[in-house]
């Protein structure tokens, strides 16, 4: 486990652990009741792919091992006030190939350690894995009332890469079986929607998912509690207190967009597409499109 630490440090990671396969079942019945409550709303692939989600050993054949990374993307600097939002994990490129390039070198820093071939797949929010719950096993943290991951350090401002591979190392981590969220409900409270109830997001309710994964128009009502955000929601990291100690990330990819910082609505309102992909070229704002962003913006 420390020549994996210090590896995952040397690749850029703020922090890693490495846990068994485990089939997940507990995940697996509180999975299937959210979806029966229909708080996926319209991201019908959450219902696909179960089995696979709960059992690694299916994504990836031979599997004998989960290892988890956090990388910190926390920023203390904020768009200038009073123009359209979006969350900070947006400010700089687009995390999934950042993230999963660091995997990768990890993956043959590992290998090259112990002399020996790896096989197994790197993951970042891209297939069916339960990043946060592998996070908690791995010792990385525990998951807040806001549905994340908290790391008692780092906080919650941090991306999740995963390596299931048949990687079996001398000692594993030791999970985290504590809560420290305690009597606090400050997300909860403070979620402009009313999307949050112990431990569980509802999509339809939620911002993140409303300006990012909806396909459709957003509902008046929902616009209305928005308020400038177009892109994403932080109001439940922004008051968790274990956020509080937060440092700002060493990762050059997430600086922000200078362009993200300083436009106005106008500014996007009147932005053409080409414009658009050539400010934007590897931001995660390439996912809804400028067609979608004005919606939101409007
Ligand atoms: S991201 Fe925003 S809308 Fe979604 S649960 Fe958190 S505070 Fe609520
Ligand atoms: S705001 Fe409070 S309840 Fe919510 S995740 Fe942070 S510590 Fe937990």
């Amino acid at each position: 486990m420390e020549v994996l630490s210090e590896i995952a440090k040397a690749c850029g990671f703020d922090a890693c652990g490495v846990v068994p396969v485990d089939v997940l079942s507990r995940e697996r019945e509180r999975l299937e009741r959210w979806i029966r409550q229909g708080f996926h709303a319209g991201m019908n692939y959450m219902a696909n792919n179960i089995e696979k989600r709960v059992n690694p050993a299916l994504l990836v054949e031979g599997a004998r091992s989960v290892i988890v990374t956090l990388t910190n993307y926390y920023t203390p600097k904020l768009q200038l006030e009073g123009i359209p939002v979006v969350a900070r994990y947006a400010y700089g490129k687009d995390y999934h190939g950042v993230v999963k390039d660091r995997l990768f070198k990890l993956y043959a820093c590992l290998e090259e350690a112990i002399g020996q071939k790896i096989t197994g797949r790197v993951f970042v929010d891209s297939a069916p894995v339960f990043e946060h719950e592998w996070a908690r096993r791995a010792g990385l943290g525990w998951i807040g009332r806001n549905s994340l991951l908290i790391h008692p350090r780092l906080g919650s401002y941090c991306f999740i890469g995963v390596i299931i591979s048949d990687f079996e190392p001398s000692r594993y981590s030791l999970p985290e079986e504590r809560n420290f969220c305690g009597q606090c409900n400050r997300c909860v409270e403070a979620c402009p929607t009313g999307a949050l109830s112990s431990h569980e997001v509802n999509a339809n309710l939620c911002i993140a998912y409303n300006t990012i994964e909806r396909k459709d128009d957003i509902p008046s009502e929902m616009k209305k509690k928005m308020g400038d955000r177009f892109f994403g929601c932080d109001a439940c990291q922004e008051v968790c207190p274990w956020n509080r100690k937060a440092v700002l990330h060493h990762v050059e990819e997430f600086s922000p967009n200078e362009w993200l910082m300083r436009m106005s609505r106008e500014d996007w309102l009147s932005l053409d597409e080409e414009i658009f992909r050539e400010r934007f070229k590897d931001s995660p704002l390439l996912r809804p499109g400028l067609e979608q962003i004005k919606r939101s913006v409007k």
